[in-house]
């Protein structure tokens, strides 16, 4: 409840971040009292950090922030997949998904540091099927009998919502398999909970930073009123691990749908030590349609942003194809 939590606390992130993670609004009823906003009743869990929650009611509800977090009652509309990639079809059982030749996805967590309404996995997470069962054991000896897996992608969930014995336990396990090369973390806990980036998980990155070709951490972003003073704090020890830090941002109307904000976050990541990667056209997402834009208007964006950057601030822009064929560049054809 709000009411039991320190006003001096209110918008700051703890010294524990698990603490912030354990005290996240829940319900409901838990965001309509710290928003004084009634929100529609909607078939997708809530969750948000409180400090985070702190930053969206001032940014406002219909901001970039609001609309990204915060429950929408187009989240009924019953159009869109449920899968709009095709994990299932690739998907090896126990975490384990097996798209591309040299690369598996592994989920090691079902479990995400705040609840992303546009999320393409929204509803393959309520499923609760077989997709993301993650075991790890299961997971290394795939890589091991598979020596054309030269990279291991955990993502989920977000892997960085583990604790740290257990991300350590996973570098280990993978890094012991004589073909895999490179690891990768897909995440946005280091913008949501920055307060996550401590010193023991920083001596763990520097570590497997050395001993593997390549230790690879995708911050997924979409828009610069995220940011925080802590999470530019929490990017500069992440650079002093000798990772290689990269981006990923989605497209998302009413959000992020214009080439001026677009170069804003892509500059701004730059000049913080952070590759921009990828800029992912948005899925066609049951509950999350209403984040659609059209494969025009998206070309028209980004051409519009090649225009006016310079070509290292630009990410690749891509589209899943259908039946979970994989990525292609969006702006071909
Ligand atoms: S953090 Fe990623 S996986 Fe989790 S809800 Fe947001 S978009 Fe989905």
């Amino acid at each position: 409840m709000i009411n039991n939590v320190s006003p001096i606390r209110e918008g700051l992130f703890s010294v524990d971040w698990q603490q912030d993670f354990r005290e996240a609004l829940k319900s409901l009823s838990d965001l309509e009292n710290y928003f004084e906003e009634s929100f529609p009743q909607i078939p997708y869990s809530v969750f948000i950090p409180r400090p985070y929650a702190f930053k969206i009611k001032n940014a406002g509800i219909d901001s970039p922030l609001g609309r990204q977090f915060l429950p929408a009652v187009e989240e009924h509309r019953p159009e869109g997949l449920i899968d709009p990639i095709s994990d299932e079809l690739f998907s090896k059982g126990k975490g384990i998904i097996h798209r591309y030749k040299n690369r598996i996805l592994f989920t090691p967590t079902e479990v995400c540091p705040i609840q992303c309404r546009y999320c393409f996995r929204k509803n393959e997470l309520l499923q609760n099927n077989d997709v993301f069962k993650n075991n790890l054991e299961v997971a290394v000896n795939y890589a091991t009998f598979h020596p054309q897996v030269e990279e291991v992608i955990l993502t989920g969930g977000d892997p960085l919502i583990l604790a740290n014995h257990k991300i350590e336990e996973i570098l280990a396990a993978f890094s012991k398999v004589k073909t895999v090369k490179m690891i990768r973390f897909h995440t946005r806990t280091p913008v949501i909970l920055p307060n996550r980036i401590d010193e023991e998980l920083i001596d763990i990155l520097k570590h497997f930073s050395q001993k593997l070709s390549i230790l690879s951490l995708v911050i997924h972003t979409n828009h610069l009123s995220e940011w925080t003073p802590e999470f530019l704090l929490g990017l500069q020890k992440l650079r002093s691990t000798g990772l290689n830090l990269l981006s990923q941002s989605v497209l998302l109307k009413g959000v992020n749908d214009n080439w001026f904000d677009l170069k804003i976050l892509f500059s701004s990541l730059v000049s913080n030590g952070v590759t921009p990667y990828y800029l992912h056209h948005p899925d066609p997402t049951k509950g999350a349609m209403h984040f659609m834009i059209s494969r025009e208007e998206g070309k028209s964006i980004y051409k519009k942003l090649k225009e006016e950057s310079s070509g290292f601030l630009l990410p690749h822009y891509v589209i899943e194809q259908p039946n979970g064929a994989g990525k292609v560049l969006a702006l071909k054809d």
